[in-house]
């Protein structure tokens, strides 16, 4: 009989990862402040350092709505990755912090409705590394660091925008791009599948997490991935 599949407890990040909140933003902003900024600017992750100085903080003003989220698309990929991720029988949980908390109610209702995740499954906070995961998915640059130098072992994953270039060097898969989310989502699930496909080494150990899923593992006294269950 063969080894099951390993189910993953999977933190998934929202904006920028399931949620188009920068479309729109810009769009916004570009209006308001007679520019043309496109997502190929965002080479930074606080925008305030790249529109008009005249605008400055303001441009956090756009996010300080709470019918923000009534508005704002998936990514595509996002929601048929999410529900390919839960039929296989892998864990997901939201894990979402916001700027102004007046559109946080909104945003719980937009994964809700669009992620098909129960509010138990819905984690709200900034400190995403306090949270023991098998799988982070997440654009922000200090989020990536924080969770690899917290959580060695996790499996990290991104899908890469101008502003997280940085993130390539403390991620496992930085998936190409932010122009193609469908590809990358297809790629981000395809690293979650070879991290969960059976096989004789475990994700707990350093020297079986380095192996790739053929090889032996460090077979480890007493490890339960190993060797129970
Ligand atoms: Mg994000």
């Amino acid at each position: 009989m063969s080894k099951p599949r390993k189910s993953l407890l999977i933190g998934v990040d929202i904006d920028g990862i399931c949620a188009d909140l920068h479309t729109p933003w810009l769009a916004d902003y570009n209006e308001k402040w007679h520019d043309t900024l496109t997502l190929d600017d965002l080479t930074v992750w606080g925008m305030h350092q790249i529109v008009k100085p005249e605008c400055g903080q303001h441009i956090y003003d756009f996010l300080n709505d709470a019918t923000l989220y009534e508005h704002i698309e998936p990514h595509a990929g996002a929601v048929t990755a999410v529900a390919e991720l839960q039929r296989a029988g892998h864990d997901v949980v939201a894990i979402t912090w916001s700027y102004a908390e007046d559109s946080l109610p909104g945003k719980i209702r937009w994964i809700q409705r669009h992620l098909n995740l129960g509010r138990s499954n819905i984690i709200t906070g900034e400190r995403k590394e306090l949270l023991s995961l098998d799988v982070l998915i997440d654009d922000a640059p200090h989020n990536l660091q924080r969770y690899r130098s917290r959580w060695p072992l996790a499996l990290v994953l991104g899908i890469a925008w101008p502003y997280n270039t940085v993130a390539q060097s403390y991620t496992d898969l930085l998936a190409e791009d932010y122009r193609n989310t469908e590809s990358a989502w297809t790629q981000l699930v395809a690293c979650i599948n070879r991290r969960a496909a059976p096989r004789l080494g475990c994700n707990r150990h350093l020297d079986c997490a380095q192996k790739r899923p053929d090889d032996v593992c460090c077979h480890v006294p007493n490890c339960e991935d190993c060797f129970g269950k």
